[in-house]
């Protein structure tokens, strides 16, 4: 599951609002000191600017690009900790749904 995609030519940016709805949902569990870096007004501008990079960069999506990118959203939200941590939270919240449902 992806929070957002980029297309470099021509540059366009695609978000997937239902990945940032769960997400923002599953940040319930977020420490509240992180929490209003997770209703999805915020997660959406974090993954705008990291699609941003891609674009102004001219990369796709590779370990160093995502790494740039995700350096690049930060600085540019002020977001305190690295936009892995969306993907991290997002990937693990899937897994618990996914186990939830086959129970
Ligand atoms: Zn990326």
């Amino acid at each position: 599951m992806y929070l957002a995609e980029a297309s470099l030519q021509p540059p366009g940016i695609t978000i997937n609002t239902t990945a940032i709805e769960f997400l923002a949902k599953a940040a319930a569990q977020a420490p509240i000191e992180h929490r209003k870096w997770f209703t999805e007004i915020a997660i959406t501008e974090v993954v705008i600017a990291h699609e941003l990079s891609h674009i102004l960069r001219q990369q796709p999506s590779s370990k160093s690009a995502e790494r740039l990118a995700h350096e690049f959203a930060q600085t540019l939200t002020g977001l305190p900790f690295s936009p892995h941590v969306y993907e991290a939270v997002l990937k693990q919240a899937v897994k618990c749904q996914i186990t939830k449902n086959t129970i």
